[in-house]
């Protein structure tokens, strides 16, 4: 995950409340792309505090450092490398065909080559440890394709060595923001932080956007096309259980209920599932130094497994001229 800063509702939803469930299954690795967050510029003065923030709310949510490893990704230089390397077999073709570079390269008048190549940097992120399987969203799906591809490549030429990884698609699908249009995101200012205190959250939900046809209190709603009930499916589901899901769908297709009841009970059932993390990231912004402690015990455990990689990739590549000396 990119670090821009402490995590929201929409990456909770969409990605870190899953990541949590997967410790139980697999042996995670979790890593914090400020390397990926320089390939557009950005703020190199609010990157380090941007970092350590997603640091907290990875903490915060539940990724256990005794379960899983947790580090940044600039501290484990062979992520660079490898994507060094996977240039000589990647297709610049396959690179420009990306649905987001094509997107993304549209803000530029003069596109970065950090733009085309993320895909390249995110294939070596999960081919550093030979990872299997891969959580991502359906935007992300293509670039995990590509992996594979150079994956597949990479093999075919130096001999078998990286495993294809899967794809996990998430059930939960896109997570709209509260203003009902775009995909949640911060710099949209269409989401709440997952350490919002319950005013804030109030202060953001009270804003969202409900079904258009539900213009007085009396008219009947639809909460099949209404992003706030979309919100209590995932939310008031796991706080209050189905049967008040169900009664807030009742209630709102007989006029039962007004969106701004209806709002309430959403940014309580938010507040909430929040509470623990809130406390949880107290503990760790108090602590800083036991932040620290963990990313680089991550760090550390994950060049162990990326240092071998890395040896193995560059003498199949010819990068050892030592061999020639004995
Ligand atoms: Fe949406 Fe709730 Fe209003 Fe129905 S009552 S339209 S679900 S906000």
């Amino acid at each position: 995950m990119q670090p821009s800063g402490e995590a929201h509702l929409g990456n909770y939803l969409g990605a870190l409340k899953r990541w949590v469930e997967m410790q139980e299954t697999y042996e995670c690795i979790w890593c914090i792309v400020d390397d990926h967050a320089i390939t557009s510029g950005g703020d190199p003065g609010a990157l380090p505090k941007h970092t350590f923030d997603l640091a907290v709310s990875f903490l915060s949510v539940g990724l256990d450092p005794s379960r899983s490893i947790i580090f940044v990704q600039s501290d484990v230089p062979e992520h660079t490398e490898l994507a060094w390397l996977f240039n000589a077999v990647t297709p610049v073709g396959e690179l420009e065909r990306m649905t987001q570079y094509k997107d993304k390269s549209k803000q530029f008048e003069s596109v970065p080559a950090g733009i085309l190549n993320y895909p390249i940097l995110q294939a070596a992120d999960i081919l550093l440890y030979r990872a299997e399987v891969v959580p991502v969203g359906e935007d992300q799906r293509q670039h995990l394709e590509l992996t594979r591809e150079i994956a597949r490549k990479w093999n075919a030429a130096y001999g078998d060595f990286f495993p294809e990884p899967d794809a996990a698609i998430g059930s939960v699908g896109r997570i709209l923001g509260l203003d009902g249009e775009a995909k949640m995101s911060k710099s949209l200012g269409n989401t709440v932080g997952i350490l919002a205190e319950p005013d804030e959250i109030w202060a953001a939900v009270r804003t969202a956007v409900t079904d258009p046809q539900r213009v007085r209190r009396d008219d009947p709603g639809r909460p099949e096309v209404c992003n706030v009930f979309t919100l209590h499916t995932h939310l008031t589901r796991s706080t209050q259980g189905e049967e008040k899901v169900e009664e807030i769908a009742y209630e709102c297709r007989t006029a039962g209920i007004g969106c701004v009841d209806c709002k309430r009970i959403l940014a309580d059932s938010i507040a909430t599932e929040f509470a623990p993390m809130r406390e949880r990231a107290a503990h760790f912004r108090s602590r800083p130094g036991e932040v620290r402690e963990i990313l680089e015990d991550g760090a550390a455990r994950a060049r162990a497994i990326a240092g071998e990689t890395i040896r193995e990739v560059r003498t199949r590549m010819g990068l050892d001229w030592r061999n020639a000396v004995g």
